[in-house]
């Protein structure tokens, strides 16, 4: 939902977030959900500032970095941001540096959507190398088995790039 910043009322507004679309797209990539994203979003303006508040919830279908199965991946974010008249950007004077806290915080224009808020709230959770657990124990890199499901007989100290490591550095002693 678009809302224009001018027409927020002295109170604020408030959001019930229920957004039932399967799959969030960002950056080239697709993530797809369990489920609906859920939430609220609380908008207010203090002087000049548009303060947001709010909760969100999703469940994503992720990959596992390590063994490539799909696994669910809760998202629960609360947060409270404030984002300051895209005007105060323009009116900055070129010699001015921002302050390492302006810099920090967003801009409005004269319209903000609500989607564009708690969809990035959703991005910004999503972990670097996602894994279906802390202990997966990933493919073989040989016969590609999921070592989470059972075992195989390939040998991999050889094949693992740390050890490869290790004895270079020990080939390396020895002939010193
Ligand atoms: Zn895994
Ligand atoms: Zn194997």
């Amino acid at each position: 939902m678009e809302i224009k910043i001018a027409e927020i009322p002295q109170e604020g507004l408030f959001f019930e977030i229920e957004d039932p679309r399967r799959a969030l797209e960002w950056g080239g990539g697709c993530i797809p959900f369990a489920g609906p994203i859920k939430g609220w979003l609380r908008l207010q303006l203090a002087g000049e500032r548009l303060l947001v508040k709010g909760e969100v919830h999703a469940l994503l279908e992720l990959s596992c970095g390590r063994c490539l199965e799909v696994f669910r991946y809760r998202v629960d974010v609360e947060f409270m941001d404030e984002y300051l008249p895209m005007k105060v950007l323009e009116q900055e004077d070129d010699e001015v540096e921002l302050s390492q806290e302006e810099v920090n915080l967003a801009f409005y224009g004269e319209v903000i959507t609500t989607e564009e808020i708690y969809l990035e709230k959703v991005y910004l959770a999503l972990p670097m190398k996602p894994l279906c657990s802390q202990g997966c124990k990933g493919l073989c890199p040989r016969c590609g088995i999921n070592l989470n499901l059972g075992s195989c007989g390939c040998s991999r100290e050889e094949l693992d790039p740390r050890w490869e490591a290790l004895k270079a550095l020990r080939n390396r002693l020895v002939k010193k």
